[in-house]
């Protein structure tokens, strides 16, 4: 096989896929943090959290150390033990599952619909035929398991239906995590959650600031609820279960999870930038829209109606038939050409340590697994750099 080199061995492409984009006040925090010997506790942690709360039109966020840190309070806060099971979608980051397979807890993978998002027909037709109500809940008839929570993920930072999903939840009895690691800056504009952000309609919702993200804070996270029992309960196992006492006791196994100074002095200075990100994120996308539109055999995945997307990733979906050329072929090429793209994520059902657990009807996943590519999308991308992406495209179609 010949030998691809990619971003993951350290190869400098000329126009990259997502980097950060950080300014100039954060080197000021960040010399605050090291001048005060401030650097796990301090200011910036509850500057970030205001900030994020303000924005998301929350009164109260807990910040974590990373996206995947959150999602495994979040699993523990939503009564996931040992031998629940758990719906997820079939195309993600593995950090979706497993931040619940860490409280052993079992999967079930959900196939994905035409915008890569949970096929909400097949998590139906799944819930009414393949599982039976009991009294203390909803049961997997096939393996017999209690199932506890629909983890939904917004991906590419487009919001799926979530009137759907929490209508959906709500007549099986089953609790809603939102993995809204990638929609930082994602709002409803239509319908019944018109004004709410990525995170805030589920049970609990959690974000990430990895630096690939939209923005970041040098990794870190952050847990979305309108639930301050729930808050407080994710703040208190964040900061390993400490009971307020000076004498220090532990009634419970938490974790160290709490979101440092110095990942929040990055936080305040990427929030005030936020809105500016979004702004080219579109700018970009529509660009791209318009001058893909007349290659044959490329289609740039669209977002959903009723929806401010803040656009995190463009994923173009090849149909090698018209392009001429497959993903990998294509993928291959750009990668020579200096330009940093990303195939999607393996499915899950099909990763060493996920491959006996259950999957429903795995069709489309299986599709677009194969033939979609996300191109360069940071939030510091030129439009001469998407005319060149773009001129690529163009030229390696056959
Ligand atoms: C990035 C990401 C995570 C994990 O977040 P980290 O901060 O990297 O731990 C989880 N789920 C999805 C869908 C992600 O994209």
């Amino acid at each position: 096989m010949k030998e691809i080199k990619g971003f993951w061995e350290g190869k400098q492409s000329d126009i990259s896929l997502s980097v950060p984009n950080l300014s100039e006040d954060a080197l000021e925090n960040i010399r605050e943090c090291i001048g005060t010997g401030w650097l796990v506790r301090g200011r910036f942690v509850t500057e970030f959290e205001e900030m994020l709360a303000r924005y998301t039109n929350l009164e109260k966020v807990v910040t974590v150390q990373s996206g995947t840190a959150g999602l495994h309070e979040a699993y523990r806060l939503l009564g996931i033990e040992d031998g629940d099971e758990f719906i997820v979608p079939n195309v993600t980051f593995i950090s979706t599952v497993n931040a619940a397979v860490y409280l052993k807890a079992h999967p079930i993978f959900m196939d994905c619909d035409n915008s890569l998002n949970m096929d909400l027909d097949k998590l139906e037709e799944f819930l009414k035929i393949e599982c039976e109500e009991r009294e203390e809940g909803i049961y997997n008839k096939k393996s017999g398991r209690r199932i506890k929570v629909i983890a939904v993920v917004h991906l590419f930072g487009n919001l799926i239906d979530m009137e759907r999903v929490m209508e959906i939840a709500e007549r099986y009895g089953l609790k809603v995590l939102e993995d809204a690691a990638q929609a930082m800056g994602s709002f409803y504009t239509a319908g019944e959650y018109k004004g709410r952000h990525a995170g805030t309609v589920g049970d609990l919702g959690v974000i990430s600031f990895n630096a690939n993200k939209i923005i970041t804070a040098a990794g870190g996270g952050v847990i979305l609820s309108k639930d301050l029992d729930l808050l407080q309960e994710a703040r208190f196992l964040a900061a390993v279960a400490k009971t307020p006492s000076p004498y220090i006791s532990h009634d419970e196994v938490g974790y160290n999870y709490g979101l440092t100074n110095v990942q929040g002095a990055f936080g305040v200075s990427q929030m005030k930038k936020l809105e500016e990100f979004v702004e080219v994120k579109i700018k970009n996308y529509n660009l791209y829209k318009t001058m893909i539109e007349d290659i044959e055999g490329i289609e740039l995945l669209s977002v959903n109606k009723g929806t401010r997307s803040n656009h995190w990733f463009y994923a173009i979906v090849i149909d090698k038939e018209k392009y001429g050329i497959s993903r990998n072929e294509l993928f291959e090429k750009l990668t020579e050409a200096g330009i940093q793209t990303c195939p999607l994520w393996g499915l899950m059902s099909e990763q060493k340590p996920f491959k006996d657990y259950q999957s429903y009807k795995i069709e489309k996943s299986k599709y677009y697994v194969e033939n979609t590519l996300n191109i360069p999308c940071s939030t510091n991308l030129k439009e001469k750099e998407v005319v060149k992406v773009v001129e690529k495209l163009r030229e390696f179609s056959k």
